[in-house]
């Protein structure tokens, strides 16, 4: 029975002493990854039974799993966990983290988790406490998805648990291994002529499509990848044909891509949900109305599949549409999806009536280079190691790509404009 975890989650042992975690543990994880309260109790006393350093042995744990979080390491909890108040602070933890909770639940039989406690060598625990954490459990697993978890697996046998295997799953952003070379090219809102002149002069073959249509592919002779930054639709002329490139190449391996705020309203939109005819979507549906079914099905099943950020060449690359803090990286949780997708903004509105963006570069002091688009600039500028290559080609300024590694920029200016900015954009007309 395989047993998916991703790599960075929280996985909590939740179950009645006897129950066999600490075997299962021991089994499945590295010893580094498991923090035990008992561990943490004989680090104080010398003895794992003493419940009276129980406080002061969760500090520790608390401690520990929160500087594995930060650092990016799995964190097991092994202890009964059967108190909501025990779950909670270790839950707190996790969600500051950007860390998936998974609970793994052990529902063995009161009968089982005695016979198994009356065979410990070391210590055996009163049968009354058993007794009593085979109560609490029944009272845990009705509460364990509500606080937030995900129960991943509830064991109800001995054999279950002999059964497992884990499988460590890796996050969906990481790309660590692929180092490139990649040309990221920003916010291409439906601008197909001057993608396709982007990319010529980038040096990639323009040709048809696995359909035999025209200018619906492009591949590099030497193996260069594009990598699209998000928001390829609205506003601009030729939104799907630019989704249709961008969606052949990166099935052919000469493309990746994250998305945009505008493509995630899209893929809101294909699944029958309702959202505002705005910020230029009603041409991309009036342009989608010209396409087939299959087409705009594909487009959502493409969507889909695509991570909120990417982190490329062993770490040393974020790429991502609107902005990632260093702690949010390689994560994958909604709060990340949604600031990867939409950024932050302060609360403010502007003198336009615009949402005011935080301005999170300014703060930015990760070790990854970070480079994005979603707000629109005249020139391309580093900031603590990040770059915002969206250069408003569909307000009339240019399509952007950053060479990596090279980090040189190319260009092409916009034909035209095609939309009228609310907001000027910041720095002076070239
Ligand atoms: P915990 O209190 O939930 O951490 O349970 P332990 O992992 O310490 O297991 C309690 C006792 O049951 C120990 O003596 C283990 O050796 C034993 N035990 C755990 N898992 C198994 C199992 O799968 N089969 C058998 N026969 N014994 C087990
Ligand atoms: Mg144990």
């Amino acid at each position: 029975m395989d047993l998916a975890l991703p790599e960075l989650s929280l996985v909590l042992l939740v179950g009645p002493s006897g129950s066999g975690k600490s075997t299962f543990a021991r089994r499945h994880f590295l010893p580094t990854e498991i923090l035990s309260s008992d561990t943490f109790r004989a680090w104080i006393s010398d003895d794992e039974a003493d419940q009276a350093t129980t406080p002061e042995a969760f500090a520790l744990l608390h401690l520990v799993a929160a500087k594995r979080f930060a650092f990016g390491r799995r964190v097991v909890i092994d202890a009964t966990n059967l108190d909501a108040r025990a779950r909670q602070p270790l839950l707190a933890l996790a969600k500051k983290h950007f860390y998936q909770p998974v609970a793994l639940v052990f529902a063995l039989p009161l009968a089982d988790c005695l016979a198994q406690n009356a065979g410990r060598a070391e210590r055996q625990v009163p049968e009354s406490v058993i007794a009593r954490h085979c109560e609490l459990l029944e009272k845990a697993v009705l509460s364990l998805e509500d606080e937030g978890f995900r129960v991943a697996q509830t064991l109800r046998t001995v054999a279950d648990a002999k059964a497992v295997n884990i499988v460590r799953t890796k996050m969906p952003p990481d790309h660590r291994g692929d180092s490139g070379p990649f040309d990221i090219i920003g916010d291409v809102h439906g601008c197909l002529d001057e993608l396709l002149l982007l990319l010529y002069k980038l040096g990639y073959d323009i040709g048809n499509g696995p359909d035999g249509r025209l200018s619906a592919m492009a591949r590099h002779p030497q193996g260069r990848r594009a990598i699209f930054l998000g928001d390829l639709v609205d506003r601009g002329p030729q939104a799907p044909a630019c989704l249709r490139l961008a969606i052949n190449m990166v099935r052919q391996g000469h493309a990746l891509m994250v998305p945009g705020n505008h493509e995630d309203k899209l893929e809101r939109h294909l699944r029958g949900r309702k959202v505002s005819m705005n910020n230029g979507f009603a041409a991309t549906l009036n342009q989608l109305e010209a396409e087939s079914a299959d087409f705009r099905q594909d487009c959502g099943d493409f969507f889909s599949t695509l991570p909120s950020h990417l982190v490329l060449d062993g770490g040393k690359l974020v790429v991502v549409h609107a902005g990632l803090q260093e702690g949010m990286q390689l994560r994958d949780t909604g709060a990340v999806k949604a600031y990867a997708i939409y950024g932050e903004v302060t609360g403010e509105l502007d003198e336009y009536g615009l949402a005011v963006r935080y301005n999170w570069a300014k703060d930015y002091r990760g070790r990854a280079k970070v480079v994005y688009g979603h707000t629109p600039v005249r020139e391309p500028e580093w900031v603590n190691d990040t770059i915002c290559i969206d250069t408003g080609c569909v307000y009339g300024g240019k399509l952007t790509a950053l060479r990596y590694p090279e980090l040189e920029l190319v260009s092409v200016d916009a034909a035209k404009e095609y939309y009228a900015a609310i907001r000027p954009i910041p720095g002076a007309k070239a």
